[in-house]
C-alpha cells in the first residue's frame, strides 16, 4: 500500500525540516520526502493547511491489560492513542500478574501486535510484584523486548533496593524510570499537601513526598552509573532538582504531564471530582509554572499523559475512595498546541522534541525521521480546528478524562503507523 501525503507543514527538527512538503509513504517506510511528488497507483491524501510530524509517543500510559480490562485493554486503549495522535506508548507494568516476567512481556506484545491500533513498547517492573523487596526477572523481561524498568503506581521504597535494581539491571543499558513517592511522607494523602488539603478537609501528599525520592535517585544514578528518569515531575524543587542533575553532567531525564502544567490544586473544589484525583496530585499555581519554564528551556525532556483509565463505578465514589488516576491520551496533543504552541511558549519544533523524538530516545527505540528510509510513524494534525474534549466521547473503554469540557484548539487528522492508517480525517480504522 502506497500513500502520498500531499501539501503538509512538514516540522521535524532531526531533518532540518520546516515548511510544505510532499511525503510519499510506499509498504512500512517513507519513500521520498519532496516538492509536487506523484506516484502511480498511491492514495492521495491531502493535507492543505495541516502539519505532519514525526509519530508521537507516549512513554507513560497504562494499559490495564492483562488484569483489569474492565477498566481498559489493549485494543480500545491503543484505539484512543491513536485518535489522540499518537503512534506508540510505553504500558506501565502495574496489571495483573505484575508484568515483572518475560511472559507478560510476550503477552502484552503479542496481544498488542494482534489488536493494536498503535505500537506497545513495554515497561517492565524492576522489583518482583512492584513489592520493592527483590529483583524483577529484568534479562528475561529484557529478552521479551520490554524498554525500561519501572515500578510505576508505588516508589521502590528504600535506597538499597534502587540501587541493586540500577547496578544489576544498567547492564541492560535500559532506563529506570521512578514513581517518586515516599510512603512514609504521603502514606494516605489524597491532594497537595497544605492550602488545598485544609481547604477540602482531606489528608495531604506533600511535595517533599516527591522531591526526596528524586533527590535520592539521582544520586543513585550518579553512584551506579545508570540511566535514570524522572516519572510525572509535578513541583517547582523537582525541576530544580533535575536543572541542576543535567547542568552536573549526570543522566537524567525527566516527563511532565498535561494535568500538572495546565490544572492545579485550584481546580479541585468542593464538588470534589475525582477525575482530578491523581498521583502526584494536582499542585500549586508556581508548581504548574516552574514545570511549564522547565518544559521552555529543556529541562523537561517529554510530555507523557499518565493515561489512567477507571471504571465509572470506581471514580464515582467517595474522593478518599476514588482510586488515582485519569485519563488524557486524546487530549493531550490538543492541550499542548492550545496551552503551548499557540501561545508562543514553545515552537512546533520543540513539541516535536517533546513528544516524539525525545520520548524514543530515552526509551532506546530507532528514531523516526521525515526522511527516505525511515518507518512510516507519522503524525499529522490541524492546528485550526476547535473542539471539546469529550463532546463526542471517548475512544477509551473509561471516562475519567480531567479535561473535560474544555475547548481545545488542534486536533490529530491522520496517523500512520507501520505504514498502515490508524486514524483517517479524525477517525480511528
Ligand atoms: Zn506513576
Amino acid at each position: 500500500m502506497a500513500f502520498l501525503l500531499k501539501g503538509a507543514h512538514v516540522v521535524d527538527p532531526q531533518a532540518g525540516l520546516d515548511g510544505i512538503a510532499d511525503v510519499l509513504v510506499e509498504g512500512t517506510t517513507i519513500a521520498q520526502v519532496g516538492e509536487n511528488l506523484s506516484c502511480e497507483g498511491a492514495e492521495v491524501i491531502d493535507l492543505a493547511g495541516m502539519y505532519l510530524v514525526p509519530g508521537l509517543v507516549d512513554m507513560h500510559v497504562h494499559l490495564r491489560d492483562p488484569g483489569y480490562e474492565y477498566k481498559g485493554d489493549i485494543a480500545t486503549e491503543t484505539r484512543a492513542a491513536a485518535k489522540g495522535g499518537f503512534t506508540g506508548v510505553c504500558s506501565m507494568p502495574n496489571t495483573n500478574p505484575v508484568t515483572d516476567s518475560g511472559a507478560v512481556v510476550a503477552y502484552v506484545k503479542s496481544r498488542a501486535a494482534e489488536v493494536g491500533a498503535c505500537h506497545v513498547y513495554p515497561a517492565g517492573a524492576m522489583t518482583k510484584g512492584l513489592r520493592g523487596e527483590a529483583l524483577s526477572d529484568m534479562g528475561d523481561m529484557v529478552a521479551a523486548g520490554v524498554v525500561a524498568f519501572t515500578d510505576d503506581g508505588r516508589g521502590v521504597q528504600t535506597a538499597g533496593m534502587m540501587r541493586r535494581c540500577m547496578d544489576y539491571g544498567k547492564m541492560f543499558g535500559k532506563v529506570f524510570m521512578s514513581h517518586c513517592q515516599d510512603e512514609s511522607l504521603v502514606d494516605k494523602g489524597q491532594v497537595n499537601e497544605g492550602v488545598a488539603s485544609t481547604r477540602l478537609g482531606l489528608l495531604g501528599w506533600p511535595a517533599a513526598g516527591e522531591e526526596l525520592q528524586i533527590q535520592r535517585d539521582i544520586a543513585l544514578a550518579e553512584l551506579t552509573g545508570a540511566k535514570f528518569h524522572v516519572q510525572h515531575l509535578s513541583t517547582a524543587r523537582g525541576i530544580e532538582m533535575v536543572r541542576r542533575a543535567k547542568a552536573n553532567g549526570l543522566a537524567v531525564t525527566c516527563e511532565v504531564t498535561p494535568h500538572h502544567m495546565f490544572l492545579t490544586e485550584d481546580d479541585i473544589t468542593d464538588a470534589y471530582d475525582t477525575r482530578l484525583k491523581v498521583n502526584p496530585p494536582l499542585r500549586t499555581a508556581e508548581d504548574a509554572a516552574a514545570v511549564i519554564e522547565g518544559v521552555k528551556d529543556g529541562t523537561v525532556d517529554a510530555i507523557v499523559t499518565d493515561h489512567a483509565p477507571h471504571a465509572d463505578w470506581e471514580k464515582a465514589r467517595e474522593f478518599e475512595l476514588a482510586p488515582f488516576g485519569m485519563t488524557g491520551i486524546e487530549a493531550s496533543l490538543g492541550l499542548v498546541l492550545t496551552n503551548l504552541v499557540s501561545t508562543g511558549a514553545i515552537s512546533y519544533a520543540r513539541m516535536v522534541e517533546l513528544m516524539a523524538v525525545n520520548p524514543r530516545r530515552i526509551l532506546g527505540l530507532d528514531p523516526v525521521r521525515v526522511e527516505a528510509g525511515s518507518a512510516a510513524d507519522l503524525t499529522v494534525f490541524d492546528p485550526e480546528v476547535s473542539w471539546t474534549v469529550g463532546a463526542d466521547g471517548y475512544e477509551s473503554k473509561a471516562n475519567n478524562c480531567g479535561f473535560a469540557g474544555v475547548a481545545l484548539k488542534g486536533r490529530a487528522t491522520y496517523v500512520l503507523c507501520g505504514g498502515r492508517l490508524t486514524l483517517a480525517d479524525g477517525k480511528v480504522r
